[in-house]
């Protein structure tokens, strides 16, 4: 899931990042019969899913997008919270699907008192720390990889 408000200095890779990512940074988005998709990951941009106020949520392995936001996104934006939802998939399916939702819920519970409790869930702090990195998922990321993150805390403010 992302917010539709991300801090400014992630809205685009910067030149160096753009030279790791690739000189296609930006323009791996291929779409289909109008429809963006994303290393195979079926993207469905609509008016109702997720609530006002995010742009994306990962459903089972289906991306809803918000049309209000995806439409005025960069395509570089749009790589990246593609690239954040792709992780998401991953860990999606580390947890067989069903017992993703229930351990996010649960560890959005525990952080919760802690403040910033989005942020700081494990599947969030993964995907955040890594979603400008399109090689993550194809090269460096072990498997599990989010549970190296269950006594950690995001860096980020908000
Ligand atoms: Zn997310």
């Amino acid at each position: 899931m992302q917010p539709s408000r991300l801090p400014k200095q992630r809205t685009l890779a910067t030149r160096s990042q753009a030279r790791i990512l690739g000189k296609n940074f930006g323009q791996k988005i291929t779409y289909i019969g109008g429809k963006p998709l994303f290393r195979g990951m079926k993207v469905i941009v609509n008016s109702i899913i997720p609530f006002p106020g995010f742009t994306a949520i990962n459903l089972f392995g289906f991306v809803f997008v918000r049309k209000e936001y995806w439409d005025f996104m960069s395509e570089n934006r749009k790589t990246i919270t593609l690239n954040h939802e792709s992780i998401h998939t991953r860990q999606l399916w580390e947890c067989l699907l069903v017992f993703y939702y229930p351990l996010y819920l649960i560890e959005w519970l525990i952080r919760l008192p802690f403040g910033n409790a989005y942020r700081n869930i494990s599947f969030e702090q993964e995907a955040y720390a890594h979603q400008e990195d399109l090689s993550y998922l194809k090269r460096t990321r072990r498997p599990y990889n989010w549970c190296s993150y269950w006594f950690k805390r995001s860096q980020e403010k908000h």
